[in-house]
Formats: structure tokens, C-alpha cells, sequence
């Protein structure tokens, strides 16, 4: 991969000649904090973030509309207030490293990225991990690390985690990724049966190391598949 820096107006946090701000602003305002997602770190977060970067180029003029999008590879970068909900619900503090299953298009990574200490992201489809890892270099995004494998297994070298996000659907919660959540976290993360609606989950593990679970909406998410082996 050839490497290459940021474009002054491209990287995080610098003055934007983007063409998209008023629209993600209203993203923000009527998609986002109107359906009850107050959390003032969040919503910075996702006007901060420039959504329209991570889809695919002839889809631009729809990155700041109320639903998910075709990413290739029968993928989908989630709907604007579904990212918004679990960075909400993760609770995340600036010390903390979280753990995504589900890198797609890097934009759930690069919100969270904003919140926190260091994200680790991990994807199974190789495409999908080199095109989001690449996007979030030549943004400027650099405390985050892109990783090609399977979620199921988390990310055992960087654990525990203090937020685990999780956002392709497995049938049950995956062993590995509780065990890998630190005393104290908290894992986002939608369970249920594949191509069917499943249950947002907001899981929690308390300082003994027991965990509680609680439903919070059903969402539609992608299978989190299986490698066979
Ligand atoms: N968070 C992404 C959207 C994710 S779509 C974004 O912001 O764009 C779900 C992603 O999970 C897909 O890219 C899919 O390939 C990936 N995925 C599915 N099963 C997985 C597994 N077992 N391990 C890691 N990633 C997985």
C-alpha cells in the first residue's frame, strides 16, 4: 500500500471545505438527537465524522440519509442513529480501548475513534478490512487499527477491552468476546437469528466479573458468519 498524507482539510478535527456539513448537521439534529440519543460527546462525534467519505462514491448524495448502505460485498455501513445508539450505549470515557467486530467501511470505527483512547477493529472479509484500513490512514485517523480476521475469536493480544461493539449479528453471544471484556465494560452488540430481526443487547460486566444483559430495540443487522474449522 502506497502511503500518503492527509489532506490538511481532511484530517480530524481540522477547518472542513466540505460540501456536506449542513447535511450532516441535520443527520445530527433530526435523525439522531430527536429520536433521544443526547449524549453531547456522541452527537460531536457524528458531526465531526464525514459520513459521505465512507460510502461508496456514487452514493454520496444519500450518506446523510436515514438508513443504512450497500458497501459491496453484501455489506451494509449501518444506519446513522444505530451507530449513534451504540457509541451511546458503550458509554465510552477517553481512557478507554474498544474492541469492533465488523470494520465494513471503518465508520463506526472512526466514530468511536473520536471517544477514545484506541479502537481495534476487526473484519473477516479481506477487501473490506484493506479498503477501510487504507480510508482511515489518508484520513487521518491514527488511533485506530484495522485487523483481517474473525470476530468470533476477538482480538486476544489487546484484551481486555473496556468497550466491545459489535456490529454484524451472531445466534448468541460469542464465548471469546466476554471473556475479553474487562471488569466494568460494557459490550454493544445485536443477537438473534440470522436474516431475521434481532435484539440490540447492552451487556455489562460488573467488578466481580458477572455480567447482566438487558434488550434494548430490535435491529436488522448481517449475519456475523462462521469460519468453517
Ligand atoms: N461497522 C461497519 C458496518 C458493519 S457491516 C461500518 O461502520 O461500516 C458488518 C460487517 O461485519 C461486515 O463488513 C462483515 O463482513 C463483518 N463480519 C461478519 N462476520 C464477521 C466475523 N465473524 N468477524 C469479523 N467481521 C465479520
Amino acid at each position: 500500500m502506497t502511503t500518503q498524507a492527509p489532506p490538511a482539510d481532511m484530517a480530524p478535527g481540522a477547518p472542513s471545505q466540505d460540501p456536506f456539513v449542513a447535511d450532516r448537521l441535520a443527520m445530527v439534529a433530526e435523525q439522531i438527537a430527536a429520536r433521544g440519543v443526547t449524549d453531547a460527546r456522541v452527537l460531536a462525534a457524528m458531526r465531526e465524522v464525514p459520513r459521505h467519505l465512507f460510502v461508496p462514491d456514487g452514493m454520496r448524495d444519500n450518506a446523510y440519509a436515514d438508513g443504512p448502505l450497500p458497501i459491496g460485498h453484501e455489506q451494509t455501513i449501518s444506519q446513522p442513529y444505530i451507530v449513534a445508539l451504540m457509541t451511546a450505549l458503550a458509554r465510552t470515557t477517553p481512557t478507554d480501548i474498544v474492541l469492533e467486530v465488523g470494520t465494513g467501511s471503518g465508520y463506526q470505527a472512526a466514530v468511536l475513534s473520536r471517544l477514545v483512547a484506541r479502537v481495534c477493529s476487526i473484519e473477516i472479509l479481506e477487501p473490506l478490512a484493506r479498503s477501510a484500513e487504507a480510508l482511515l490512514r489518508r484520513l487521518g485517523y491514527t488511533n485506530i487499527e484495522v485487523r483481517h480476521g474473525d470476530g468470533y475469536q476477538g482480538w486476544p493480544e489487546d484484551a481486555p477491552f473496556d468497550v466491545i461493539l459489535v456490529t454484524a449479528a451472531p445466534e448468541s453471544v460469542p464465548a471469546a468476546l466476554v471473556a475479553q471484556l474487562k471488569p466494568g465494560g460494557r459490550m454493544v452488540i445485536p443477537v438473534g437469528p440470522v436474516s431475521r430481526v434481532q435484539d440490540l443487547l447492552l451487556i455489562e460486566k460488573d467488578r466481580s466479573g458477572a455480567t447482566t444483559s438487558r434488550s434494548v430495540i430490535p435491529v436488522r443487522f448481517v449475519p456475523m458468519v462462521k469460519t468453517s474449522r
